[in-house]
C-alpha cells in the first residue's frame, strides 16, 4: 500500500479470527494502518482504486507461540551441538534468517521458550526491533528447571541456597525478561508409551514462583507432560501449559475452568515419526503419542480449551515457519475447523503474547495485519505456503521464500 492513508482491498473471503466462518466477497478499507471498514461488497461503495485479491483469501497474521530461535530444526547432532555452543554474535545472523523463515509463512508473532544462554533474549533488547520492526518477539531468556532434572539445553536451576521464587524476582530484575519459563516435568518416552517424569518442582514451589512472577509483571509458561506435573502447575496459577502429553482428562477440565492457555505442541511428535527410521520402535512411540495427543485434542475442544498454536520450532526436524503451519493442519486433523485452527493460530497466540500490531482480530479499528492467501479457506492451511502478501498495520511486507 502506497498511499497509508486509504486504501481499499476486495477480498474473495475473509476468515477475521474470530472463528467465525469466512465472509464471501468483503471490501476492507484502510484507514492509517488500521482497518476502517469491512462491508459486502454489494453494500460497500465501490472505489475506483481497489487492490483486487478477489480470488484469496485474508486472515490475521499468525502467531506461533512456542519457538526456540537459537535453534534450528537440523536433526544431525553434530550440528545441534554446534548450535548449543554457538556465541552470541554466531547465533545472531542466523536467528535472522529464522525470523525471515517465520515471515514467509505468514507467522509474525512468536514466544520464546528459552534458551540456555539467553540469546533470544538479548537479541529482542538489542537489534530486534531496528532490523525487524513488525515481528514481535517475546522471550523468556534461560528457563528454569530442577537441579540435576532435563532441560539443561534451555534453562539453570535456581541460584544455590535460593528459592525458585527468590530467583525469578533476583533475575528478572537484571534480565528482564518478557515472561518466565519453568520446565516442571522431563520429555515424552518413545519407548515406553505414556511414561511420564515426576514434577521437577512441589505444589509450594510453583505457586510462590507464579506469585514472584507475577509480581514482576510477567506471565509463566510451564513446560508439563503428564498428569502430575500439569496439575501442579495449573494449580499453582500458571498462564500456559506446554506440550501436555499425557496430561489426562481432569487436567484440561481443569484448564478449561481457569482459562489456562494450552499449546500442546503436537507437530514435535509427528517430526520425530518423520526424522526417525519408519519401522523403529521409537518411530512408532512417536505416532502413538501424536494420535494420544490429537485424541487430548478432541477433548480440550469439546471442554472449552483455550489452544494456542506453538510449534516448539528448533526441536528435532521441527522447522521455523512451516512447523506452525504443521501444527495447524493438525488441529484440523483432531477435529478442528479451518477457522477455528485459525483462531488458535492468530487471536488466542496474540492474546497469550500480549501482542496487539499483529495476529489480533480483523475488525474496524483494530490494526490493519493481514495475509493473503491464494485460493478459497478450503486451500488452507495448505496456501499458507504460497502467501501472496502480509500486511502489517496497513504496510505491504517484503517476505521471502518460507
Ligand atoms: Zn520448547
Amino acid at each position: 500500500m502506497t498511499d497509508r492513508d486509504k486504501t481499499t482491498l476486495l477480498a474473495g473471503w475473509v476468515l477475521d479470527g474470530s472463528g467465525e466462518p469466512a465472509r464471501k466477497r468483503v471490501m476492507i478499507e484502510v484507514r492509517n494502518g488500521a482497518v476502517n471498514r469491512i462491508a459486502p461488497l454489494e453494500h460497500g461503495v465501490q472505489p475506483r482504486e481497489v487492490l483486487d485479491f478477489s480470488a484469496d483469501t485474508v486472515l490475521p497474521c499468525l502467531v506461533d507461540s512456542h519457538v526456540h530461535l537459537f535453534m534450528s530444526g537440523n536433526g544431525d547432532p553434530e550440528v545441534r551441538t554446534r548450535q548449543l555452543e554457538a556465541g552470541f554474535s554466531e547465533v545472531l545472523p542466523k536467528i535472522e534468517a529464522r525470523i525471515r523463515r517465520h515471515m514467509g509463512s505468514g507467522v509474525m508473532a512468536v514466544r520464546d521458550g528459552g534458551d540456555g544462554r539467553g540469546h533470544t533474549l538479548r537479541f529482542r533488547q538489542t537489534v530486534a526491533q531496528e532490523k525487524f520492526p513488525g515481528f514481535a518477539i517475546r522471550a523468556a531468556g534461560r528457563a528454569w528447571r530442577g537441579s540435576g532434572r532435563y532441560g539443561r539445553l534451555i534453562g539453570r536451576p535456581p541460584a544455590p541456597g535460593k528459592s525458585l521464587a527468590e530467583s525469578i524476582e533476583t533475575s528478572a530484575a537484571v534480565e528482564k525478561p518478557d515472561h518466565v519459563k519453568i520446565v516442571n516435568s522431563g520429555l515424552n518416552s518413545l519407548l515406553r508409551f505414556g511414561k511420564t517424569t515426576p514434577p521437577q518442582f512441589s505444589r509450594e514451589e510453583m505457586q510462590a514462583a507464579v506469585c514472584a512472577a507475577e509480581a514482576c509483571g510477567l506471565k509463566v509458561m510451564v513446560h508439563a507432560n503428564g498428569q502430575a506435573a500439569v496439575k501442579s502447575a495449573v494449580e499453582a496459577g500458571c498462564h500456559s501449559i506446554e506440550h501436555g502429553f499425557f496430561m489426562g482428562t481432569d487436567n484440561l477440565l481443569r484448564m478449561a475452568d481457569r482459562r489456562v492457555v494450552w499449546v500442546p505442541t503436537a507437530v514435535t511428535m509427528k517430526a520425530y515419526a518423520e526424522a526417525l527410521a519408519p519401522e523403529s520402535r521409537e518411530a512408532q512411540g512417536a505416532r502413538k503419542n501424536l494420535d494420544h495427543q490429537l485424541e487430548q485434542l478432541r477433548k480440550a475442544k469439546e471442554a472449552g480449551v483455550v489452544v494456542a498454536v506453538g510449534s516448539d520450532a528448533g526441536s528435532l526436524c521441527v522447522h521455523h515457519g512451516s512447523g506452525c503451519l504443521e501444527e495447524i493442519r493438525l488441529l484440523m486433523d483432531a477435529g478442528y475447523s479451518c477457522t477455528e485452527a485459525v483462531r488458535c493460530a492468530t487471536v488466542h497466540g496474540a492474546r497469550l503474547l500480549g501482542v496487539d500490531h499483529v495476529g489480533r482480530r480483523l475488525t474496524p479499528g483494530r490494526p490493519a495485519s493481514f495475509l493473503v492467501c491464494p485460493g478459497d479457506p478450503e486451500q488452507l492451511p495448505d496456501s499458507l505456503y504460497r502467501l501472496k502478501a502480509v500486511y502489517v498495520q496497513g504496510k505491504r511486507l517484503e517476505i521471502g521464500e518460507p
